[in-house]
């Protein structure tokens, strides 16, 4: 929470933002840097504001008009590990007691306690006095001119923060950002999308690694509903409202499912289906500059992810293959689902492509090169090469479809 009822002037409110990850990058720091600053642009489309960056922080001014949209929209900014709504003030001790009790009057007015420590950081060295000499000098004039407060170090009901920078910055709030690295540094990867529980969440962690995803769903209409394919096009946005921009390939599926389905045996169809969808992946990986491809699997929840099976249908790449949810329980995935807002569309009861074509008794520990032989006689390379062409494309931002006359070339 900010500290409410406080501005830095009337109308404007000040966020100070602290970068995540890129602080430890080194020689990367400036390039990752910009990239925040680009991606964090793009987030406040729409809100007007002010961008500065000076010693490893952010500062954002938007009207208080947009506080809390401002807010909500760095409670999901991927890239920063934590921002507060800081009161700025001149560094000398009387104007920092001046802005300390205005935040302390704060706390105390929206009954936040009357338990306190005071936390100084002093960003800038040559300031003249030390961070403890400070912290001393503001808690005695605080103390008297409120006589209720008391310091206690252990549990406190919250905490004043006085960091000393170009100019002095109090507040006693601070929220968590969703730390990570700036997406797009990382590169691109295209992130085989399905209307699943595990895909977004996959997409969403390797966003936190820097990967800015395109998404592909393998579409068989009429096999799957209408309802299956929008599911994913729903994820597609919400994930667009942390990874930003964001293109999604709807690529039909049915008469390569159909085709394996006639020409392969039974126990084998899944796993053949999983091989061209990373086929087909690999080529618009290669198409839009991509340098890896992204899965939701985990290791032995269905039988196309054993090892087994994993290895035959990451051979239909020589692009990494990035699974970030191979060791990860259920649980944990679905916490994650939950948390960013996907889960309640991901088990919507519309059945992907795959369900349907799913044998009763599926593979489980392929034999590497009788499979590899078996794909071979299913003659299908064109059919892949086809079913990209014919994808249909739709573009998300913000969580909002693009207009198709909006979208440029792709
Ligand atoms: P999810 O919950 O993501 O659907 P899952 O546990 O159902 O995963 P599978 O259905 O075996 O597992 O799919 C494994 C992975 O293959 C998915 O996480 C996804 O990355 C990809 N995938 C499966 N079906 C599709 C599809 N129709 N379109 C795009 N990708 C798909
Ligand atoms: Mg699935």
């Amino acid at each position: 929470m900010g500290t409410p009822g406080l501005s830095t002037n009337e109308n404007d409110t000040l966020f100070l933002i602290k970068p995540g990850e890129l602080m430890l990058k080194g020689g990367n720091r400036p390039l990752f840097m910009r990239a925040l600053r680009r991606n964090m642009r793009a987030t406040l489309t729409g809100i007007p504001h002010k961008l500065d960056d000076r010693h490893c922080r952010i500062y954002l001014r938007t009207s208080r008009h947009d506080e809390e949209e401002t807010a909500r929209r760095l409670r999901r900014f991927i890239g920063i590990s934590g921002f507060a709504r800081p009161l700025a003030c001149p560094r000398d001790l009387d104007a920092v007691e001046e802005t300390a009790a205005r935040v302390a009057g704060a706390c105390i007015a929206s009954e936040k306690g009357h338990i306190y420590k005071i936390h100084v950081h002093r960003a800038d060295k040559n300031y003249p006095l030390d961070s403890y000499t400070i912290a001393c000098e503001i808690g005695s004039r605080l103390g008297k001119r409120f006589p209720a407060l008391q310091v206690r170090m252990k549990n406190p009901d919250w905490v004043l923060h006085i960091e000393i920078r170009d100019q002095a910055y109090c507040y006693a709030f601070a929220e968590e950002g969703e730390r990570g690295l700036p997406v797009g540094v990382t590169g691109k990867g295209i992130l085989l999308l399905s209307g699943g529980i595990d895909s977004p969440v996959a997409g969403y962690l390797m966003a936190k690694r820097g990967l800015k995803p395109d998404a592909v769903y393998f579409h068989s209409h009429p096999y799957t509903s209408p309802q299956a394919r929008k599911k994913a096009e729903t994820l597609a946005g919400l994930l667009s409202e942390r990874t930003g921009r964001l293109d999604l390939y709807v690529v039909p599926f049915t008469s390569i499912q159909v085709k394996i389905r006639e020409r392969a045996p039974a126990e084998e169809t899944t796993l053949h289906s999983r091989a061209c969808m990373m086929q087909i992946a690999d080529l618009l990986a290669r198409r839009k500059k991509a340098n890896s491809l992204i899965t939701g699997e985990s290791l032995a929840q269905v039988a196309s992810q054993t090892s087994q099976s994993i290895r035959y249908t990451g051979s239909f790449t020589s692009l990494p293959i990035f699974r970030p949810l191979i060791g990860m329980a259920k649980e944990d995935i679905i916490a994650i689902a939950r948390k960013i807002g996907t889960f309640e569309t991901s088990i919507l009861p519309y059945e992907d492509c795959c369900g349907v074509f799913s044998p009763r008794h599926p593979l489980i520990k392929p034999k590497f090169e009788t499979i590899r032989e078996s794909f071979h006689r299913l003659d299908i390379e064109e059919d892949l090469t086809r079913a990209l062409k014919e994808a249909e494309i739709l573009r998300f931002e913000e969580g909002k479809r693009l207009p198709p006359d909006n979208d440029p070339e792709r």
